[in-house]
């Protein structure tokens, strides 16, 4: 861990392992920290603040650039470290550093992004104008899937904002969060203004339940978002919490149909569907229903494999756990009727006998009411539904309590505008099946897959990581007689 500026060997008597999702093999292990030891990483982040919150601000967008270049020079090694770790393949790998380079080098715009309102002449002779201020200690806990991008959606736009900030990695692939820091601390950084430890629950709620955290990050699952933004704000802290999700993918007869099939395969089975912005539901409209045949096709050429190898479309999911839960989904989903298409259980890799490795899977007449529409599957595997209209499809999501991502194939600018208006869903693609905005726009979930008001990166998180004070000021000019002094108040 790092804690206090330093490179830390836990006293934990509870270790885990953290293991190669293809091959079982131990990489490394990981401590749950003592309790004694999260104390020390936030009295000493909280230490740090006294004197990082002055910095001046032209400092610290010059650390970030410097972070940002190291990224970019370690951007090959990073992702070796995530693939080997995640499984990812790696393209996929690099895709997952290279997004949170992006929130770096947008952290560099501090200077702007900081910027307050100025209004001269509210009433006689004074002005109001407004300061961003840091809050102080923030926390973020971080999920299994984007161990690169989502700790680099936290630190840099909290710590640059002038907060400093306890990181808690997901305990299945601490590795490349803790390259991360390394490089930080690189950059320039003063050490005790990020610290990094690890565990699960216990540390998470003491997190959430210390008096010198001010804001709690969270990226994961529904109920630990739930969880954590309930005892969060509970506490009275800022909360900010980004859960799962069921994107549905909306398909028209007008659409372009190789781009129709090609998006959706790749978007349900890329990093084995394991990504918050998943295509995990696709609703077939009129004729595009006579489809089926060739998108079950494309999906069976996505195969899963080991990361070295170019020829991998997708890795093996995190856990044998993982594998379990979605092999038990897919039993219940034909149990309930669904027509099972193609079945990615039973796959095996040749070279890799013990991976996680489960094949693309595809489910056909999927209704509501079944557990694999109702549950976030987090797996290869896409439900195919039908409807009649644009209209129905559109009532169908918005029923849907999840509102991460969507996306409409078309080639219809009044289906397009129709659907980027009444859709009940905070990121919307036309044509674009993954629509993850950059960092310059935030990560806007919604409903059930955000809990919270200011998303990440972006003016919001600036706005999430600082607090405005407004400041109403008035000077007198000492060789003036000061007639207005009597009528100090001013009315507004
Ligand atoms: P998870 O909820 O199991 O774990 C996330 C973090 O919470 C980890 O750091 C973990 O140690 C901690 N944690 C686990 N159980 C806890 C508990 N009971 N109390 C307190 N902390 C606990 O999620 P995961 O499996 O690592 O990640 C996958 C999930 O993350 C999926 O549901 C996915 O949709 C979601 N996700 C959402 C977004 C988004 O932007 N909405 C992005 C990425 C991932």
């Amino acid at each position: 861990m790092f804690i206090d500026g330093q490179s830390v060997i836990s006293e934990s008597d509870d270790w885990m392992d953290v293991t190669d999702p293809a091959t079982q093999e131990v990489i490394s292990r990981v401590p749950l920290a003592t309790s004694d030891e999260m104390e020390r990483a936030i009295a000493s982040a909280k230490k740090a603040f006294e004197t990082w919150k002055d910095v001046p601000v032209t400092k610290r967008a010059r650390m970030m650039l410097s972070f940002q270049h190291l990224l970019k020079e370690h951007h090959d090694e990073l992702a070796e470290i995530l693939a080997a770790e995640t499984g990812k393949n790696l393209e996929d790998a690099k895709g997952d550093v290279w997004r949170g380079i992006e929130v770096a080098e947008h952290a560099a715009n501090i200077p702007s992004l900081m910027m307050g309102e100025t209004v001269e002449n509210v009433a006689s002779k004074v002005d109001t104008y407004s300061l961003i201020q840091p809050l102080g200690v923030c926390a973020g806990i971080t999920p299994f899937n984007f161990p690169a991008m989502i700790p680099l959606w936290m630190f840099p736009m909290a710590i640059v904002c002038g907060n400093t900030f306890v990181l808690k990695p997901s305990e299945q692939d601490p590795n490349t969060p803790m390259r991360l820091a390394e490089l930080f601390y690189e950059a320039g950084f003063p050490r005790d203004v990020l610290q990094v430890v690890h565990g699960g629950k216990d540390q998470v709620d003491q997190i959430l339940n210390h008096p010198d955290i001010e804001a709690i990050s969270f990226v994961g699952s529904v109920p630990v978002g739930e969880h954590i933004y309930k005892t969060g704000t509970d506490n009275l802290k800022r909360v900010q919490a980004f859960a799962g999700a069921k994107n549905h993918m909306v398909v028209m007869p007008d659409a372009n149909k190789n781009q129709v099939i090609n998006n959706i395969a790749g978007s349900a089975c890329g990093a084995a569907g394991q990504r918050c912005m998943a295509i995990s539901v696709a609703v077939l409209v009129g004729e595009a229903q006579e489809w089926i045949g060739e998108i079950k096709n494309k999906m069976a050429e996505m195969k899963p494999g080991y990361w070295k190898n170019p020829e991998s479309f997708y890795g093996p999911l995190i856990s044998p756990q993982a594998k379990a839960r979605v092999e038990s989904l897919i039993a219940k989903g034909v149990e309930e009727g669904a027509e099972l298409l193609l079945d990615g259980r039973g796959l095996e890799v040749e070279g890799y006998p013990n991976g996680n490795w489960l094949g693309p899977s595809l489910f056909h007449h999927v209704t509501t009411d079944m557990r694999i529409y109702q549950e976030e599957i987090f797996g290869p595997v896409l439900c195919v539904m039908t409807a009649d209209s644009l209209e129905e499809a559109i009532e169908l999501i918005n029923d849907n309590p999840y509102g991460n991502g969507t996306s409409l194939f078309t080639s219809s600018g009044a289906a397009a505008r129709k659907f980027q208006h009444e859709i009940k869903v905070g990121q919307v693609g036309i044509n674009i099946p993954i629509p993850v905005p950059l960092p310059f726009f935030s990560f806007t979930g919604w409903r059930k897959s955000f809990y919270g008001d200011q998303h990440a990166y972006g003016k919001q998180a600036v706005r999430f990581y600082t607090e405005t004070k407004t400041v109403t000021s008035r000077w007198f000019e000492s060789d003036i007689p000061d007639d207005a002094a009597p009528n100090a108040t001013i009315n507004l």
